[in-house]
C-alpha cells in the first residue's frame, strides 16, 4: 500500500526540526520554505511571541469547555470584533480551525429556518436551499455542502456565464453562490464584484472563502472585498487565522442576524471546545500587526513581483501570477515529486502538488511567496529551477499510465 503511495515527505526523517518564517530547520539543514501560509512571516515574530506569554500565564494552556458552556473569555469576543472590523462587518464567529469553519457554516445554514421555528417563530416559512459552487472550491466547501443536504450545482472554474446558467434553472427560495477568494492551489483570485452583481440579479448570497486573501490582499490587509473595494449585506466571509494571521482558527464575518443564528444552530460552534486562550490574545495582536506594520505586506507583494519576473527568463508554465500563490505547472505527479526533491537537495522546499488535490496530470510545484524571503532567496530557487528546465518537456508530455487513467474527483 505506501509503496503505491509513495514519499509523501521530502525529508528521510518525514519530521521538520523547525517552522518556516521561512527559513527552517530539518535533517540538520537550513533550508528557505516556498510553501508556507504564515504570509507575513508573524507567527514566530517577538510580538507574537510575547503576546501568546501573556495569554499563557494569564489564563493557562488550554480552553477546555465550550464558549457555550462557561468557556467564553472576553478575548474571544475581543477577537471576533476585530475581525469583524476588519472585513467591515456587523458580527464575527470564531471557530477552531478554518476546516472546522466551512464544514459547520455550510452545513448549519440550510437547517437555520428549522431552529428559528423550533424556537418560536412561527411566521417562517419552509426555505429550499440551493448551493453552486465553483469547481475548485477548498475540499472542506465541498465537504460541508455536501453535508447540508441542500441541492448543490457546481460550476466551471471562474466561468460565471456557467454559473449564470445554474441560478436561472433553480427554483430554490434560498440560493447560496460559494467561492475560494483566492483559489488555494490555482492562485487566481475570484472577480467578487461581478459575482455580487450575479447575486444581486438572482437574489442570491455570496459565501467567500478568504483563506489566503486576509491579510494579503487590500490596502490594510482587509482581504478579497477591500481589494475591489466592494462591500454588500449580501456577503459572508470566512477566513483563517492559520495563514497570514500565523495562528490557529477560522471565523465568518457576517450579519448580526446570521452570526446569532449559527451560534445557535451550528454544532461546530457550540459542541466543541474553542481555540486556546493564548492564541486568542496572540491573534489579537496579529489583527494589529497586520494594519500597523504595512511594510510586512510590501515585502511580500514586492517579493511576489520579483519572483513572476525573474520566472519570465524560464519557459515553465505558471498557472497564475496574480497572488502570492503562483503555481509551476509540471504536469506528471512523479515528476512534480522529482522537481521538488530535486530543489529540496538545494535547500529549497517547495510543495509538490498532486492527484487529488488538483486533477489528474495537472501537478505542480506551488510556490508561495513570502514577506521574509530575501531576492537572494528567490534568485536561488530560479536558479535552481533553470538547472533542471530541460526536463520540462518530457514532464509536460509524460504518458498516462493505463492504471492511473482514472477520472478527476
Ligand atoms: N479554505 C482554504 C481555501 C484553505 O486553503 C484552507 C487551508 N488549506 C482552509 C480553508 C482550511 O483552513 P485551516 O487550515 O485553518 O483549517
Amino acid at each position: 500500500m505506501a509503496e503505491w503511495l509513495g514519499r509523501q515527505n521530502l525529508f528521510d526523517d518525514e519530521c521538520v526540526e523547525s517552522l518556516p518564517d521561512p527559513a527552517f530547520r530539518a535533517e540538520g539543514r537550513h533550508l528557505v520554505s516556498f510553501s508556507t501560509n504564515n504570509y507575513l512571516s508573524i507567527a514566530s515574530s517577538p510580538r507574537m511571541v510575547a503576546a501568546a506569554r501573556r495569554g499563557l500565564e494569564r489564563y493557562g494552556v488550554g480552553n477546555c469547555e465550550s464558549r457555550l458552556l462557561g468557556g467564553n473569555l472576553a478575548v474571544y469576543d475581543e477577537l471576533e470584533r476585530k475581525l469583524a472590523a476588519c472585513k467591515s462587518k456587523d458580527a464575527a464567529v470564531l471557530f477552531a480551525t478554518g476546516y472546522l469553519t466551512n464544514i459547520g457554516v455550510l452545513s448549519t445554514i440550510p437547517q437555520t429556518s428549522k431552529y428559528a421555528r423550533i424556537y418560536g417563530f412561527s411566521g417562517v416559512r419552509e426555505y429550499t436551499y440551493a448551493y453552486f459552487c465553483d469547481e475548485l472550491n477548498h475540499v472542506s466547501i465541498r465537504e460541508g455542502v455536501r453535508m447540508s443536504g441542500a441541492a448543490r450545482a457546481t460550476y466551471r472554474h471562474l466561468d460565471l456565464n456557467h454559473l449564470e446558467m445554474l441560478l436561472k434553472k433553480s427554483t430554490a427560495t434560498t440560493k447560496i453562490i460559494v467561492t475560494d477568494g483566492v483559489f488555494s492551489q490555482d492562485g487566481d483570485i475570484a472577480p467578487l464584484p461581478d459575482l455580487l452583481q450575479l447575486a444581486e440579479r438572482y437574489d442570491a448570497t455570496l459565501y467567500v472563502d478568504d483563506a489566503h486573501g486576509t491579510g494579503v490582499l487590500g490596502e490594510h490587509g482587509g482581504g478579497i472585498a477591500e481589494h475591489f473595494g466592494v462591500s454588500s449585506e449580501r456577503l459572508i466571509y470566512m477566513g483563517t487565522l492559520s495563514k497570514a494571521y500565523g495562528g490557529i482558527g477560522g471565523f465568518i464575518a457576517t450579519e448580526t442576524s446570521i452570526a446569532k443564528a449559527l451560534r445557535l444552530a451550528c454544532s461546530a460552534y457550540g459542541f466543541t471546545s474553542t481555540l486556546p486562550p493564548d492564541q486568542a490574545v496572540a491573534l489579537c495582536e496579529a489583527i494589529d500587526m497586520v494594519v500597523d506594520e504595512p511594510e510586512r505586506r510590501a515585502r511580500l507583494w514586492d517579493n511576489q513581483r520579483y519572483f513572476v519576473e525573474r520566472m519570465s527568463e524560464l519557459s515553465y508554465p505558471l498557472v497564475s501570477t496574480e497572488t502570492p500563490i503562483v503555481p509551476i505547472l509540471v504536469g506528471h505527479e512523479d515528476a512534480a515529486s522529482a522537481l521538488a526533491q530535486a530543489l529540496a537537495a538545494s535547500n529549497i522546499y517547495v510543495d509538490a502538488v498532486r492527484f487529488p488535490a488538483v486533477p489528474l496530470r495537472k501537478a505542480r510545484l506551488r510556490v508561495q511567496l513570502n514577506a521574509g524571503h530575501t531576492h537572494g532567496d528567490i534568485d536561488r530557487l530560479v536558479d535552481a529551477l533553470r538547472a533542471h528546465e530541460h526536463h520540462l518537456e518530457a514532464m509536460l508530455a509524460a504518458p498516462v499510465r493505463a492504471t492511473e487513467d482514472v477520472a478527476n474527483p
